[in-house]
Protein backbone atom coordinates (compact mmCIF):
# COMPACT_ATOMS: atom_id res chain seq x y z
CA UNK A 1 0.00 0.00 0.00
CA UNK A 2 1.13 3.71 -0.43
CA UNK A 3 1.84 6.33 2.61
CA UNK A 4 4.08 6.75 4.90
CA UNK A 5 4.21 4.91 7.95
CA UNK A 6 3.70 5.89 11.13
CA UNK A 7 6.19 7.33 12.90
CA UNK A 8 7.16 6.08 16.26
CA UNK A 9 9.25 6.89 19.10
CA UNK A 10 9.47 5.46 22.80
CA UNK A 11 11.20 7.60 25.77
CA UNK A 12 12.96 6.56 29.12
CA UNK A 13 12.46 8.77 32.16
CA UNK A 14 14.23 9.09 34.78
CA UNK A 15 13.04 7.37 38.16
CA UNK A 16 10.55 8.69 39.99
CA UNK A 17 10.91 8.79 44.12
CA UNK A 18 8.78 5.35 44.70
CA UNK A 19 11.47 3.59 42.12
CA UNK A 20 14.00 5.10 43.97
CA UNK A 21 12.75 4.55 47.17
CA UNK A 22 12.54 0.57 46.27
CA UNK A 23 16.41 0.61 45.06
CA UNK A 24 14.74 -0.15 41.83
CA UNK A 25 16.92 -1.19 38.50
CA UNK A 26 16.97 0.48 35.45
CA UNK A 27 16.20 -2.61 32.86
CA UNK A 28 16.06 -0.65 29.60
CA UNK A 29 18.95 0.26 27.43
CA UNK A 30 18.82 2.18 24.36
CA UNK A 31 21.60 2.39 21.09
CA UNK A 32 20.74 4.01 18.29
CA UNK A 33 17.16 3.96 17.39
CA UNK A 34 16.84 0.31 19.07
CA UNK A 35 15.66 -0.20 22.79
CA UNK A 36 16.39 -3.51 25.33
CA UNK A 37 14.53 -4.31 27.81
CA UNK A 38 15.59 -7.33 29.84
CA UNK A 39 13.83 -9.27 32.32
CA UNK A 40 14.52 -8.96 36.07
CA UNK A 41 13.50 -12.78 36.57
CA UNK A 42 15.93 -13.90 33.72
CA UNK A 43 18.64 -11.13 33.41
CA UNK A 44 20.97 -13.77 31.52
CA UNK A 45 18.58 -14.80 28.49
CA UNK A 46 15.42 -12.56 28.56
CA UNK A 47 16.49 -9.27 27.22
CA UNK A 48 14.66 -8.36 24.11
CA UNK A 49 14.86 -5.45 21.20
CA UNK A 50 12.92 -3.34 19.28
CA UNK A 51 13.71 -0.84 16.66
CA UNK A 52 11.97 2.25 16.64
CA UNK A 53 12.38 5.42 14.25
CA UNK A 54 13.97 6.90 17.15
CA UNK A 55 14.73 5.44 20.89
CA UNK A 56 14.91 8.58 23.22
CA UNK A 57 17.26 8.29 26.44
CA UNK A 58 15.81 10.67 29.15
CA UNK A 59 16.55 8.47 32.34
CA UNK A 60 19.70 10.50 33.71
CA UNK A 61 20.31 14.35 33.17
CA UNK A 62 21.11 17.04 30.35
CA UNK A 63 24.99 16.48 31.18
CA UNK A 64 25.16 12.94 29.98
CA UNK A 65 26.12 12.80 26.50
CA UNK A 66 23.31 11.06 25.01
CA UNK A 67 20.61 12.42 27.03
CA UNK A 68 17.54 13.74 24.81
CA UNK A 69 16.09 16.44 26.07
CA UNK A 70 12.65 18.43 25.46
CA UNK A 71 13.89 20.78 22.56
CA UNK A 72 15.66 17.36 20.58
CA UNK A 73 11.78 15.12 21.03
CA UNK A 74 10.20 18.50 19.61
CA UNK A 75 13.16 19.11 17.29
CA UNK A 76 12.73 15.41 15.15
CA UNK A 77 9.20 15.08 15.59
CA UNK A 78 7.44 18.31 16.70
CA UNK A 79 9.08 20.18 13.77
CA UNK A 80 8.89 17.80 11.73
CA UNK A 81 4.93 17.61 11.67
CA UNK A 82 4.94 21.14 12.24
CA UNK A 83 6.37 21.42 8.34
CA UNK A 84 4.03 19.25 7.28
CA UNK A 85 1.38 21.45 8.20
CA UNK A 86 2.89 24.26 6.62
CA UNK A 87 2.53 21.84 3.21
CA UNK A 88 -1.11 21.26 4.02
CA UNK A 89 -1.39 17.94 5.54
CA UNK A 90 -2.96 16.99 8.55
CA UNK A 91 -0.86 16.09 11.44
CA UNK A 92 -1.04 13.97 14.81
CA UNK A 93 1.25 13.06 17.65
CA UNK A 94 0.20 10.87 20.71
CA UNK A 95 2.05 9.80 23.79
CA UNK A 96 0.96 6.54 24.40
CA UNK A 97 1.82 4.14 28.00
CA UNK A 98 1.29 3.58 31.40
CA UNK A 99 0.54 6.37 33.95
CA UNK A 100 3.59 7.98 35.23
CA UNK A 101 5.38 6.96 32.08
CA UNK A 102 5.82 10.65 30.85
CA UNK A 103 3.37 11.24 28.42
CA UNK A 104 2.25 14.59 29.30
CA UNK A 105 5.54 15.59 30.28
CA UNK A 106 6.44 14.61 26.73
CA UNK A 107 3.12 16.41 25.39
CA UNK A 108 2.67 19.30 27.34
CA UNK A 109 6.07 18.94 29.99
CA UNK A 110 6.52 21.80 32.91
CA UNK A 111 6.58 25.62 32.61
CA UNK A 112 9.90 26.17 33.72
CA UNK A 113 12.58 27.22 30.49
CA UNK A 114 13.59 23.83 28.77
CA UNK A 115 10.78 21.79 30.47
CA UNK A 116 8.08 22.94 28.10
CA UNK A 117 6.74 19.28 26.17
CA UNK A 118 5.91 19.08 22.11
CA UNK A 119 2.66 20.97 22.31
CA UNK A 120 3.64 24.48 23.75
CA UNK A 121 7.12 24.60 21.75
CA UNK A 122 5.01 23.67 18.55
CA UNK A 123 2.60 26.40 19.10
CA UNK A 124 5.46 29.00 19.61
CA UNK A 125 7.40 27.67 16.69
CA UNK A 126 3.95 27.90 14.49
CA UNK A 127 3.87 31.36 15.23
CA UNK A 128 7.75 32.55 15.23
CA UNK A 129 7.19 30.83 11.47
CA UNK A 130 3.74 32.99 10.43
CA UNK A 131 5.71 35.78 11.89
CA UNK A 132 8.35 35.60 9.48
CA UNK A 133 6.09 35.97 6.59
CA UNK A 134 6.51 39.21 4.48
CA UNK A 135 4.28 37.80 0.96
CA UNK A 136 0.96 40.52 1.28
CA UNK A 137 -0.84 37.52 -0.46
CA UNK A 138 -0.42 34.77 1.90
CA UNK A 139 -2.46 34.91 5.48
CA UNK A 140 -2.50 32.75 8.14
CA UNK A 141 -5.05 31.92 10.62
CA UNK A 142 -4.97 29.58 13.48
CA UNK A 143 -7.89 28.15 15.96
CA UNK A 144 -7.26 26.09 19.21
CA UNK A 145 -9.50 23.67 20.50
CA UNK A 146 -8.56 21.29 23.78
CA UNK A 147 -11.36 18.56 24.76
CA UNK A 148 -10.97 15.75 27.27
CA UNK A 149 -12.43 11.85 26.77
CA UNK A 150 -13.69 10.76 29.82
CA UNK A 151 -15.37 7.81 30.27
CA UNK A 152 -16.88 7.90 26.64
CA UNK A 153 -18.00 11.22 27.11
CA UNK A 154 -16.44 14.77 25.35
CA UNK A 155 -15.78 17.51 27.42
CA UNK A 156 -14.45 21.01 26.20
CA UNK A 157 -11.75 21.98 28.35
CA UNK A 158 -12.02 25.40 27.00
CA UNK A 159 -15.58 25.76 28.19
CA UNK A 160 -16.47 23.18 30.56
CA UNK A 161 -19.95 23.03 31.09
CA UNK A 162 -22.18 19.58 29.71
CA UNK A 163 -20.95 17.15 27.99
CA UNK A 164 -20.57 17.73 24.55
CA UNK A 165 -21.97 14.88 21.88
CA UNK A 166 -19.61 13.62 18.74
CA UNK A 167 -21.93 13.54 15.49
CA UNK A 168 -20.78 12.90 12.03
CA UNK A 169 -20.72 15.55 8.72
CA UNK A 170 -21.29 13.84 5.59
CA UNK A 171 -18.25 14.64 4.31
CA UNK A 172 -16.06 16.00 6.90
CA UNK A 173 -16.75 12.94 9.19
CA UNK A 174 -16.76 12.65 13.05
CA UNK A 175 -16.89 16.03 14.74
CA UNK A 176 -17.67 17.07 18.31
CA UNK A 177 -20.54 19.47 18.42
CA UNK A 178 -20.52 22.94 19.84
CA UNK A 179 -17.03 22.64 21.19
CA UNK A 180 -15.15 25.77 21.40
CA UNK A 181 -12.93 26.84 18.48
CA UNK A 182 -10.87 30.15 19.47
CA UNK A 183 -9.04 32.20 17.28
CA UNK A 184 -5.74 32.86 18.33
CA UNK A 185 -3.24 35.81 16.94
CA UNK A 186 -0.11 34.93 19.39
CA UNK A 187 2.00 32.47 21.48
CA UNK A 188 0.69 33.99 24.50
CA UNK A 189 -2.87 33.85 23.57
CA UNK A 190 -2.35 29.76 23.05
CA UNK A 191 -0.47 29.66 26.57
CA UNK A 192 -3.56 31.22 28.03
CA UNK A 193 -5.56 29.06 26.60
CA UNK A 194 -3.27 25.68 27.12
CA UNK A 195 -3.24 26.86 30.95
CA UNK A 196 -7.00 26.96 31.80
CA UNK A 197 -7.51 23.76 29.74
CA UNK A 198 -4.78 22.53 32.04
CA UNK A 199 -6.41 23.80 34.97
CA UNK A 200 -10.12 22.58 33.68
CA UNK A 201 -8.57 18.95 33.49
CA UNK A 202 -7.03 19.26 36.72
CA UNK A 203 -9.95 20.54 39.08
CA UNK A 204 -12.21 17.92 37.04
CA UNK A 205 -10.32 15.02 38.26
CA UNK A 206 -9.92 15.93 41.23
CA UNK A 207 -13.51 16.34 41.78
CA UNK A 208 -14.24 13.36 40.55
CA UNK A 209 -11.47 11.83 43.25
CA UNK A 210 -9.60 10.51 40.16
CA UNK A 211 -6.49 11.71 38.51
CA UNK A 212 -5.95 12.58 35.06
CA UNK A 213 -4.22 9.78 33.89
CA UNK A 214 -8.05 8.48 33.53
CA UNK A 215 -8.64 10.80 30.76
CA UNK A 216 -7.42 11.53 27.17
CA UNK A 217 -6.67 14.95 26.29
CA UNK A 218 -7.13 16.31 22.71
CA UNK A 219 -5.16 19.45 21.88
CA UNK A 220 -6.44 20.61 18.32
CA UNK A 221 -4.65 23.30 16.18
CA UNK A 222 -6.57 23.93 13.09
CA UNK A 223 -4.22 25.64 10.50
CA UNK A 224 -5.36 27.93 8.00
CA UNK A 225 -3.23 29.32 4.92
CA UNK A 226 -5.03 31.70 2.71
CA UNK A 227 -3.27 32.93 -0.43
CA UNK A 228 -4.58 35.44 -3.08
CA UNK A 229 -3.51 34.79 -6.72
CA UNK A 230 -2.88 37.75 -8.17
CA UNK A 231 -3.32 36.67 -11.91
CA UNK A 232 -7.15 35.68 -10.79
CA UNK A 233 -7.41 37.31 -7.71
CA UNK A 234 -8.90 34.17 -6.97
CA UNK A 235 -7.95 32.98 -2.73
CA UNK A 236 -7.13 29.66 -2.33
CA UNK A 237 -6.77 27.88 0.74
CA UNK A 238 -4.70 25.03 2.38
CA UNK A 239 -6.10 23.69 6.16
CA UNK A 240 -4.37 21.80 8.27
CA UNK A 241 -5.73 19.88 11.47
CA UNK A 242 -2.98 19.41 13.72
CA UNK A 243 -3.87 16.62 16.84
CA UNK A 244 -1.87 16.29 19.59
CA UNK A 245 -3.13 13.51 22.09
CA UNK A 246 -2.43 12.76 25.79
CA UNK A 247 -3.91 9.23 25.99
CA UNK A 248 -5.21 7.45 29.28
CA UNK A 249 -2.75 5.53 31.38
CA UNK A 250 -2.63 2.08 29.40
CA UNK A 251 -1.99 0.09 32.47
CA UNK A 252 -5.23 -2.14 32.64
CA UNK A 253 -7.79 -1.51 35.57
CA UNK A 254 -6.85 -4.25 37.60
CA UNK A 255 -3.00 -3.99 37.72
CA UNK A 256 -4.19 -0.29 39.27
CA UNK A 257 -6.45 -1.54 42.30
CA UNK A 258 -9.81 -0.10 40.55
CA UNK A 259 -12.31 -1.24 42.15
CA UNK A 260 -16.47 -0.79 42.14
CA UNK A 261 -17.17 2.59 40.09
CA UNK A 262 -13.63 2.90 39.66
CA UNK A 263 -13.95 -0.61 37.90
CA UNK A 264 -16.48 0.37 35.86
CA UNK A 265 -14.88 3.45 35.09
CA UNK A 266 -11.83 1.55 34.12
CA UNK A 267 -14.05 -0.53 31.56
CA UNK A 268 -14.88 2.28 29.91
CA UNK A 269 -11.66 4.46 29.88
CA UNK A 270 -10.56 1.46 28.70
CA UNK A 271 -13.11 0.92 25.50
CA UNK A 272 -11.46 3.74 23.79
CA UNK A 273 -8.07 1.78 24.94
CA UNK A 274 -8.89 -1.28 24.14
CA UNK A 275 -10.44 0.02 20.82
CA UNK A 276 -7.40 2.04 19.79
CA UNK A 277 -5.84 -1.15 20.33
CA UNK A 278 -7.53 -3.15 17.92
CA UNK A 279 -7.54 -0.59 15.79
CA UNK A 280 -3.81 -0.40 15.49
CA UNK A 281 -3.84 -4.41 15.37
CA UNK A 282 -6.11 -3.65 12.26
CA UNK A 283 -4.66 -1.38 10.30
CA UNK A 284 -1.09 -2.76 11.18
CA UNK A 285 -2.34 -6.28 9.81
CA UNK A 286 -3.69 -4.49 6.73
CA UNK A 287 0.05 -2.71 6.25
CA UNK A 288 1.08 -6.08 6.33
CA UNK A 289 -0.94 -7.79 4.24
CA UNK A 290 -1.27 -5.15 1.67
CA UNK A 291 -5.07 -4.98 1.47
CA UNK A 292 -7.37 -1.92 1.34
CA UNK A 293 -10.84 -3.08 2.58
CA UNK A 294 -10.75 -4.66 6.45
CA UNK A 295 -12.98 -3.95 9.05
CA UNK A 296 -11.14 -1.76 11.30
CA UNK A 297 -13.61 -0.85 14.15
CA UNK A 298 -13.16 3.11 14.79
CA UNK A 299 -16.71 3.48 15.80
CA UNK A 300 -16.81 1.42 18.42
CA UNK A 301 -15.26 3.95 21.07
CA UNK A 302 -15.55 8.00 20.87
CA UNK A 303 -11.07 7.96 20.72
CA UNK A 304 -10.84 6.09 17.65
CA UNK A 305 -14.05 7.29 16.55
CA UNK A 306 -12.57 11.24 16.51
CA UNK A 307 -8.87 10.25 15.43
CA UNK A 308 -10.06 8.05 12.10
CA UNK A 309 -8.23 9.94 9.90
CA UNK A 310 -5.11 9.89 12.43
CA UNK A 311 -4.93 6.44 12.67
CA UNK A 312 -5.53 5.19 9.19
CA UNK A 313 -6.61 7.92 6.56
CA UNK A 314 -5.66 11.46 5.67
CA UNK A 315 -2.63 12.09 8.05
CA UNK A 316 0.66 12.35 8.89
CA UNK A 317 0.75 10.26 12.46
CA UNK A 318 3.43 10.01 15.11
CA UNK A 319 3.45 8.36 17.93
CA UNK A 320 5.57 8.50 21.37
CA UNK A 321 5.39 5.37 23.70
CA UNK A 322 6.64 6.54 27.46
CA UNK A 323 8.49 3.76 29.25
CA UNK A 324 9.19 3.63 32.84
CA UNK A 325 12.75 2.77 33.36
CA UNK A 326 12.03 0.62 36.28
CA UNK A 327 12.14 -3.70 36.81
CA UNK A 328 9.36 -3.34 38.87
CA UNK A 329 7.38 -2.04 35.78
CA UNK A 330 8.66 -4.89 33.38
CA UNK A 331 5.32 -6.46 32.39
CA UNK A 332 3.84 -3.29 31.70
CA UNK A 333 6.73 -1.81 29.92
CA UNK A 334 6.86 -4.72 27.99
CA UNK A 335 3.41 -4.64 26.64
CA UNK A 336 3.95 -0.92 25.71
CA UNK A 337 7.34 -1.48 23.69
CA UNK A 338 4.55 -4.46 21.82
CA UNK A 339 2.10 -1.94 21.52
CA UNK A 340 4.88 0.63 19.67
CA UNK A 341 6.13 -1.99 17.12
CA UNK A 342 2.61 -2.79 15.81
CA UNK A 343 2.09 0.81 15.61
CA UNK A 344 5.16 0.94 13.12
CA UNK A 345 3.39 -1.11 10.37
CA UNK A 346 0.64 1.47 9.98
CA UNK A 347 0.23 3.29 6.77
CA UNK A 348 -1.57 6.35 6.45
CA UNK A 349 -2.39 7.72 3.02
CA UNK A 350 -2.14 11.75 3.89
CA UNK A 351 -2.99 14.09 1.13
CA UNK A 352 -2.70 17.87 1.19
CA UNK A 353 -5.70 19.68 2.03
CA UNK A 354 -6.41 22.40 -0.49
CA UNK A 355 -9.78 24.14 -1.91
CA UNK A 356 -10.86 23.53 -5.50
CA UNK A 357 -9.60 26.85 -6.25
CA UNK A 358 -5.74 26.25 -6.35
CA UNK A 359 -6.40 23.58 -8.76
CA UNK A 360 -8.53 25.77 -11.05
CA UNK A 361 -6.35 28.51 -10.93
CA UNK A 362 -3.29 25.83 -11.92
CA UNK A 363 -6.21 24.68 -14.96
CA UNK A 364 -6.26 28.73 -15.74
CA UNK A 365 -2.70 29.27 -16.03
CA UNK A 366 -1.78 26.09 -18.02
CA UNK A 367 -4.69 27.26 -20.59
CA UNK A 368 -3.24 30.96 -20.94
CA UNK A 369 0.22 29.20 -21.34
CA UNK A 370 -1.35 27.42 -23.71
CA UNK A 371 -3.65 30.45 -25.79
CA UNK A 372 -0.47 32.33 -25.53
CA UNK A 373 1.77 30.00 -27.49
CA UNK A 374 -0.80 29.50 -29.73
CA UNK A 375 -0.84 33.09 -30.80
CA UNK A 376 3.30 33.40 -30.82
CA UNK A 377 2.66 30.32 -33.53
CA UNK A 378 0.22 32.30 -35.47
CA UNK A 379 2.05 35.35 -35.17
CA UNK A 380 -0.96 37.19 -33.35
CA UNK A 381 1.54 38.11 -30.52
CA UNK A 382 0.06 41.74 -30.18
CA UNK A 383 -2.94 39.95 -28.91
CA UNK A 384 -1.38 38.38 -25.78
CA UNK A 385 -1.67 41.59 -24.54
CA UNK A 386 -5.96 40.52 -24.40
CA UNK A 387 -4.94 37.29 -23.26
CA UNK A 388 -3.39 38.23 -20.46
CA UNK A 389 -5.84 40.67 -19.26
CA UNK A 390 -7.12 39.72 -15.33
CA UNK A 391 -11.06 39.77 -16.59
CA UNK A 392 -10.47 37.82 -19.62
CA UNK A 393 -9.05 35.12 -17.19
CA UNK A 394 -11.74 35.78 -14.38
CA UNK A 395 -14.36 35.26 -17.59
CA UNK A 396 -12.64 32.25 -17.98
CA UNK A 397 -12.85 30.81 -14.30
CA UNK A 398 -16.92 31.83 -14.67
CA UNK A 399 -17.24 29.76 -17.86
CA UNK A 400 -15.49 26.74 -16.26
CA UNK A 401 -17.20 27.09 -12.70
CA UNK A 402 -20.78 27.25 -14.69
CA UNK A 403 -19.91 24.16 -16.81
P1 LIG B 1 2.01 10.34 32.48
O1 LIG B 1 1.40 11.56 31.87
O2 LIG B 1 2.43 9.33 31.49
O3 LIG B 1 1.13 9.77 33.54
P2 LIG B 1 3.92 12.24 33.51
O4 LIG B 1 4.27 12.90 32.26
O5 LIG B 1 2.99 12.98 34.41
O6 LIG B 1 3.34 10.77 33.24
O7 LIG B 1 5.27 11.87 34.25
C1 LIG B 1 5.34 11.39 35.56
C2 LIG B 1 6.41 12.16 36.34
O8 LIG B 1 7.69 11.96 35.78
C3 LIG B 1 6.17 13.66 36.32
O9 LIG B 1 6.54 14.22 37.56
C4 LIG B 1 7.10 14.11 35.23
O10 LIG B 1 7.48 15.46 35.41
C5 LIG B 1 8.27 13.16 35.34
N1 LIG B 1 8.90 12.92 34.04
C6 LIG B 1 8.37 12.18 33.04
N2 LIG B 1 9.21 12.11 31.98
C7 LIG B 1 10.29 12.84 32.33
C8 LIG B 1 11.51 13.17 31.67
N3 LIG B 1 11.78 12.74 30.44
N4 LIG B 1 12.41 13.93 32.34
C9 LIG B 1 12.14 14.38 33.58
N5 LIG B 1 11.00 14.11 34.25
C10 LIG B 1 10.10 13.35 33.65
MG1 LIG C 1 -0.47 12.40 32.27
Amino acid sequence: MAGASVKVAVRVRPFNSRETNRNARCIIQMKDNTTCISNPKQPKDGAKNFTFDYSYWSHTTVEEPDFVSQEQVYKDIGEEMLLHAFEGYNVCIFAYGQTGGGKSYTMMGRQEPGQEGIIPQMCEDLFRRTGENTDPDLQYSVEVSYMEIYCERVRDLLNPSNPLRVREHPILGPYVEDLSKLAVTCFSDVHELMDAGNQARTVAATNMNETSSRSHAVFTIVFTQRRRDQMTGLDTEKVSKISLVDLAGSERADSSGAKGTRLKEGANINKSLTTLGKVISALAEMGCKKRKSDFIPYRDSVLTWLLKENLGGNSRTAMIAALSPADINYEETLSTLRYADRAKQIRCNAVINEDPNAKLIRELKEEVTRLRDLLFSQGLHELLVCVCVCSDVKSFYYRKQRR
